[in-house]
């Protein structure tokens, strides 16, 4: 289900990636320059950096998108379009969220997501993206 928490935690990431930048400004400097192995499809350095189970215990397990069980490592800034194995792009999904989601932008795929959900959830959703767009 979508709750006051995912929700939040879902605005709190997205805040987040946004100034990631500031604390390490030149984090795509140095995973290049460790070598990470490219991606065949776009030539994009991919290697997970981040300690998996560290990540599922920070998220306690759940689905950032629903908070349904974890299955899976979604990137919020998709692979496929450029995005990184940073540890602020990388958080848990469930199976149904990720394999929807794709490569997907975030503020595309996000709000048909959660129109799925309840009316009152859905308002919740468009008032949190209308916050984002804003910002
Ligand atoms: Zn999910």
């Amino acid at each position: 289900m979508l709750n006051a928490a995912s929700t939040t935690a879902v605005r709190y990431f997205v805040e987040f990636a946004a100034q990631a930048w500031r604390v390490f400004p030149n984090y795509r400097d140095r995973q290049r320059a460790r070598g990470h192995k490219a991606r065949a499809c776009d030539n994009q350095a991919h290697a997970l950096v981040v300690d998996l189970p560290w990540l599922r215990r920070l998220y306690r397990d759940r689905c950032l998108y629903c908070a349904g069980r974890s299955q899976h490592i979604d990137h919020l800034w998709p692979l496929a379009d450029r995005g990184d194995d940073a540890p602020w792009n990388v958080v848990p999904a469930c199976s149904p969220c990720n394999l929807s989601k794709s490569a997907t932008p975030l503020r595309v795929w996000l709000p048909g997501r959660l129109s799925a959900r309840t009316a009152g959830e859905a308002e919740a959703t468009a008032a949190l993206w209308a916050e984002l767009a804003a910002t």
